[in-house]
């Protein structure tokens, strides 16, 4: 999977292993981890393409297990959400990412770096949702403009009331509403007309095409500019995730989109990339 990136996963080499066996050793280990705070999380700069300028940070999970090794997020958030974990891992990311944020902004104020934290469906039909990230957000003294939440077409898709009020709520205390991996889904545009959404992230897997040399099509270049279109279209801003090349960063530029998060900029790293970036280590 392109997402797993230059991280090597051990667990995706599952013929090494029975696969079931493998996950419920791993869920065993997602429990006690939890317990034993084995999480780490790491932070990926957003930057602005017109200046290059950090402005905000995704926040990615990280989780090595003692004798498999580091495992996917996507592997251990599936895992958590299967064993009825995922909303105390989803709290625990949530409270230290905002943490986090709340140290930059303390350090940094106007200039400090927004984190935009990935919530899982399952935490986004969690009745509980707003009212616990607006105790959070007010426990570790971070604005809520400082919180970006990023969500699949999935998870918004759907007709259910709780989630588009606990959107709506948290939109209107100032939290922004990102869509991610923009175009992967459905082609139900319908719940960007329905909820409070900022921002649009294009996948890393459209932005390979670009340019030459890479696995896309030229279709790719077409669909690119039409989401950005589409956004700006509905004053919604764009972020191409997956930026590997000083090429695609050019381009991205010239087609007008807002923001980009990839290798080419910073890998996903210890939260005090953002500081370094910001007095002038970064400037691409
Ligand atoms: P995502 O939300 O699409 O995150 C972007 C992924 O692209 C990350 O993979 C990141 O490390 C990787 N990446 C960043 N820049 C580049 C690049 O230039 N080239 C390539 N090839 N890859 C790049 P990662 O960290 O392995 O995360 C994978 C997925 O796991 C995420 O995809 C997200 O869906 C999920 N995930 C990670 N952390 C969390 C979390 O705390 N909660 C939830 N619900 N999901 C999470
Ligand atoms: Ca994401
Ligand atoms: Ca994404």
């Amino acid at each position: 999977a392109k997402a797993a990136g230059g991280d090597r996963y051990e667990v995706y080499d599952a013929n090494r292993h029975d696969a079931q066996a493998l996950r419920s050793t791993l869920a065993k280990g997602l429990r006690s981890a939890l317990h034993r705070d084995d999480f780490t999380l790491r932070y990926q700069p957003i930057v602005r393409l017109a200046d290059g300028v950090p402005i905000g940070a995704e926040v990615l999970l990280r989780w090595t297990h003692p004798e498999h090794g580091p495992v996917a997020p996507e592997i251990s958030i599936d895992l958590a959400e299967e064993i009825g974990l995922i909303g105390q891992l989803g709290r625990w990311v949530l409270t230290r990412g905002c943490q986090q944020a709340a140290r930059w902004y303390r350090d940094l104020g106007d200039r400090a770096p927004f984190v935009s934290v990935n919530l899982s469906a399952r935490q986004l039909h969690d009745v509980g949702l707003a009212d616990d990230l607006l105790r959070t957000l007010d426990e570790v003294g971070l604005p809520a403009s400082q919180l970006q939440l990023e969500l699949t077409e999935s998870a918004l898709l759907g007709p259910a009331q709780g989630p588009a009020d606990a959107l709506e709520a948290l939109a209107a205390h100032g939290v922004r509403v990102a869509v991610d991996d923009f175009g992967t889904g459905y082609s139900n545009l319908a719940y960007l007309r329905r909820l409070p959404v900022r921002e649009l992230k294009i996948a890393g897997a459209f932005i390979d095409g670009l340019t030459p040399g890479h696995s896309g099509t030229p279709a790719d270049r077409q669909i690119v500019a039409s989401v950005i279109a589409l956004a700006h279209g509905l004053n919604l801003t764009v972020t191409a995730e997956g930026v590997e090349t000083r090429e695609q960063a050019r381009l991205l530029r010239s087609m007008g989109c807002d923001h980009a998060q990839g290798w080419w900029f910073a890998r996903p790293g210890e939260p005090d990339v953002l500081p370094r970036m910001l007095v002038g280590e970064g400037g691409k």
